[in-house]
C-alpha cells in the first residue's frame, strides 16, 4: 500500500499513525508544509525504512514563510523528496500570488541546482501557472502533481511534460476526478490520501485508506484489484529510481 502524499506530522497523534503504517508495511511520502518542520518530521520516521520525508513550503504559507527559504536550501541535501510545494490560485490567496510564485520558483531553482528531486506539487486553481514554472525548470526533477484538478487539456500538457500524478479517494468521489483518472497515463499514477486534511466520516483520513483509491482505480481502469496493486508497486519502483542515489525499495 502506498500513500504518496500525506501530512504525518499534522495528525493529532503522529506516532500512533506512523506505527500503524509500519505495521501495515506501507510506503509513505510524509510531506511537510514549512522548512522549520523538517527536523521534527524527518526524525519521526527515521527508523521506518519505507517512510520518506519530503522538505516543503506550502503555497498557502508562502507569504508567511518566505523568510524560511534559506532553511529550505540548507536542508535540501538531506532528502531526495520535496513537497508540499506549488501554487494555489484560490480567490482568498490571490493577494499573495507574487510570494507564491517567488517561493515556488526559488524551490525549483534550488532543486535543479542540486541534481533534481522528486516533487510533490499542489496546483489547485493554478494548473497552467504550475506547468509554466515546471517547463522553465525542467531540471528540477520528477514532478508528481498531487490531487490534480485541472482541465483535460492541462492534463495532456502535464503528461507531455513528464508529470506523474498522485490520486486519492476524495478526488475519485466525483465525476470530474474519475474522468481525469481514466485519462491519466496509468504507468505514472500513485495513490495518496492528503490526510489529515481529507476526512472520512468526519475524522481525518488515515494513510492506509489509500486502499480505497486502489479499488476505485481498478474499477475505472477495468483491472483486477491485484493488477491495480501491482501497477502501483511498479510505478513506485519506477518513480523512485528516476533519480540517482536512491535506496532500493523492498
Ligand atoms: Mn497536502
Amino acid at each position: 500500500m502506498i500513500d504518496f502524499h500525506c501530512h504525518l506530522d499534522l495528525y493529532p497523534k503522529p506516532h500512533v499513525v506512523l506505527d500503524e503504517c509500519v505495521k501495515r508495511n506501507m510506503y509513505v511520502l510524509s510531506v511537510t508544509t514549512t522548512p522549520s518542520a523538517w527536523n521534527g518530521t524527518s526524525a519521526l520516521s527515521q527508523r521506518a525504512a519505507r517512510i520518506r520525508t519530503a522538505l516543503g513550503l506550502h503555497p498557502q504559507l508562502a507569504h508567511e514563510r518566505r523568510a524560511e527559504l534559506p532553511l529550505f536550501d540548507r536542508y535540501l541535501s538531506e532528502t531526495r523528496y520535496v513537497g508540499e510545494i506549488g501554487l494555489d490560485g484560490s480567490p482568498e490567496l490571490r493577494k499573495h500570488w507574487n510570494d507564491q510564485v517567488y517561493v515556488f520558483n526559488h524551490v525549483l531553482e534550488s532543486c535543479a541546482a542540486s541534481g533534481g528531486r522528486i516533487l510533490s506539487i499542489h496546483s489547485r486553481r493554478a494548473t497552467t501557472a504550475v506547468l509554466d514554472c515546471l517547463e522553465r525548470h525542467s531540471a528540477a526533477g520528477v514532478p508528481v502533481l498531487h490531487w490534480f484538478s485541472g482541465s483535460r487539456r492541462e492534463l495532456e500538457r502535464a503528461t507531455n511534460l513528464g508529470c506523474w500524478f498522485s490520486v486519492g479517494p476524495t478526488m475519485l468521489e466525483n465525476a470530474k476526478g474519475k474522468a481525469l483518472a481514466v485519462a491519466m497515463p496509468r504507468e505514472r499514477v500513485l495513490t495518496e490520501t492528503d490526510g489529515p486534511f481529507t476526512t472520512n466520516d468526519g475524522r481525518p483520513m488515515f494513510p492506509w485508506e489509500a486502499e480505497r483509491a486502489v479499488l476505485d482505480l481498478a474499477t475505472l481502469w477495468r483491472l483486477s484489484i491485484e493488477e491495480a496493486r501491482s501497477q502501483m508497486t511498479d510505478n513506485l519502483r519506477k518513480v523512485t529510481s528516476q533519480l540517482p542515489g536512491g535506496a532500493p525499495l523492498r
